[in-house]
């Protein structure tokens, strides 16, 4: 069909621009100079242009509806794909152009503006563009559909087909079910390993470490690689180009072993989807909550159980034997799961991090149906955490300031943070009836695990929505319950 043709071609040409942004940003992250900001961004600014051009172009437009009126005749990936294309131009299109210039201008001096208020505790500074911001979302969602509630259109974005009434079941569940168990486990919390966690590790030794995790975890090193940067990510162009990176502190060992193993979800996620799918729009994991389930799995399922640590414990003494003289495989794993009530989510643990998202879910739905404004947000913030976790922020940058997200517009992300590992959870157990995953880990047989996920997930990229995989994969839609008895296993265990 010349319309399928045509189509083709359109998306193989914005993919040309696409992966040209990635290599740059990918270059940007981990090793370019200093001095190569200025021309990089000129560069990289106008191939964005280009490429938005392309996207939001009359010629694709018209493609896209034309193939759309045709979508019974399209066999099921094309329809999954030019269904795709057409919600993503139906999210765009719809904005008056002078409202999008003005939104992408506000959205990039708030970035700016936020990053001066959290370096000098001074919400006040910040509130008029978070104000603005929230609007300008409300007023998108509802040009795209004003039938729907502005806040659901909006978590669709980052996770398809949640709305507010499963994120309600979700989080509800979380306050009636674990919230008293983390009181309980927290006021157990103690410093017994502080010294281990925080020993001096050189730099050398922990990279050496994170080698070794990738071959463990069996990492095609012929299609990816492993670098530094200050905020561990994973960026890939293809399934044969995925790289990701780590960080690491020598006063704090679990930063890179973490990160390392975390981002290793991810990139075996990327790595593992079919290479028929590289020309599609359908080539990547299909949303943020199934990707940082994958995340999660590794570094969590896998990478703070009791098995990983027996069998690496020998591994890490031969790098660390002095950091390590005296301590068992058992102190690894229990020092790995410290638990502990504290304000800053990126720093949170496994059991307490679902507790600091349920609070900004809370946060966010409160403000987009009106019941808090930016004046009183901070406060609100600060009663909620002190509520969930009996703990209180001393100014505003341990409070509201602390994440980057709503600068850059991200209204409705968080909520996946917390859903990836209670997918994460569910997979858990549907894998277990059918793996060994405790004797895998053991036998350094990761690559089954790999392989399971491949079978099951990672091969179908976005050619299924992530109901679909949830449902595939362990037989019944999304059910909290597993997160909640998966974590009360565990802590259970650890904290007597
Ligand atoms: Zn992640």
């Amino acid at each position: 069909m010349e319309l399928v043709k045509k189509f083709r071609e359109m998306i193989k040409k914005m993919k040309a621009y696409q992966y040209a942004l990635t290599i740059i940003g990918w270059d940007s992250n981990t090793e370019a100079p200093r001095n190569t900001f200025k021309r990089r961004s000129e560069m990289s600014g106008y191939l964005s242009k280009e490429l938005f051009g392309l996207r939001t172009s009359k010629e694709f437009q018209d493609t896209v509806n034309e193939l759309y009126a045709k979508i019974d005749n399209l066999d099921d990936l094309l329809q999954r794909e030019v269904k795709k294309a057409k919600k993503e131009l139906d999210k765009i299109v719809n904005i008056p152009e002078d409202e999008f210039v003005d939104y992408m201008r506000l959205i990039n001096d708030s970035q700016i503006i936020w990053e001066d208020a959290k370096e000098n505790d001074d919400y006040e500074s910040f509130k008029p563009n978070l104000k603005k911001i929230i609007e300008y979302n409300r007023k998108f969602a509802l040009y795209y559909n004003d039938q729907a509630n502005p806040y659901d259109t909006m978590l669709d974005d980052f996770e398809e087909g949640m709305t507010t009434k499963e994120y309600d079941h979700f989080f509800n569940t979380l306050k009636e079910d674990l919230v008293p168990f983390v009181k309980e486990i927290v006021k157990k919390s103690n410093d017994a390993y502080n010294d281990l966690r925080s020993k001096r590790y050189p730099k050398e030794k922990q990279r050496e470490f994170s080698q070794y995790l990738l071959d463990e975890f069996a990492f095609n090193r012929k299609s990816g690689l492993l670098k530094e940067s200050v905020h561990p990510f994973t960026w890939n162009t293809s399934p044969e180009d995925v790289r990701l990176t780590t960080k690491y502190m020598e006063n704090y060992i679990f930063s890179s072993i973490y990160s390392t193993i975390h981002e290793l979800g991810h990139a075996t996620y990327e790595q593992q989807i079919s290479t028929d799918l590289d020309d599609t729009l359908l080539n990547g994991g299909t949303s943020m909550g199934i990707h940082e389930s994958q995340s999660r799995f590794y570094e969590n399922n896998i990478g703070r159980s009791l098995a990983f640590w027996e069998t690496h414990f020998d591994k890490f003494k031969e790098l660390f034997p002095e950091q390590t003289k005296g301590y068992k495989a058992e102190d690894m794993f229990k020092a790995s799961n410290h638990v502990e009530a504290s304000l800053i989510r990126i720093e949170a643990d496994e059991l307490t991090y679902p507790i600091h998202i349920m609070l900004r879910y809370d946060i966010e739905r409160m403000m987009f149906n009106g019941k808090v404004d930016v004046d009183t947000l901070p406060k609100v913030w600060n009663d909620l955490i002190e509520e969930y976790l009996g703990v209180r922020p001393k100014n505003n940058v341990e409070g509201v300031l602390q994440d980057v997200h709503w600068s850059g517009g991200m209204l409705g992300y968080f909520p996946t943070y917390a859903l990836g590992s209670a997918y994460s959870a569910q997979i858990y157990y549907a894998m277990k009836d059918e793996l060994d995953i405790e004797q895998l880990i053991k036998d350094h047989n990761i690559k089954e695990i790999n392989l399971w996920l491949k079978d099951r997930m990672h091969q179908y990229g976005s050619a299924k929505t992530p109901k679909e995989l949830i449902e595939m994969i362990s037989g019944e839609a999304f059910n909290p319950d597993y997160y909640v008895r998966y974590l009360k296993e565990k802590y259970s265990k650890i904290y007597n």
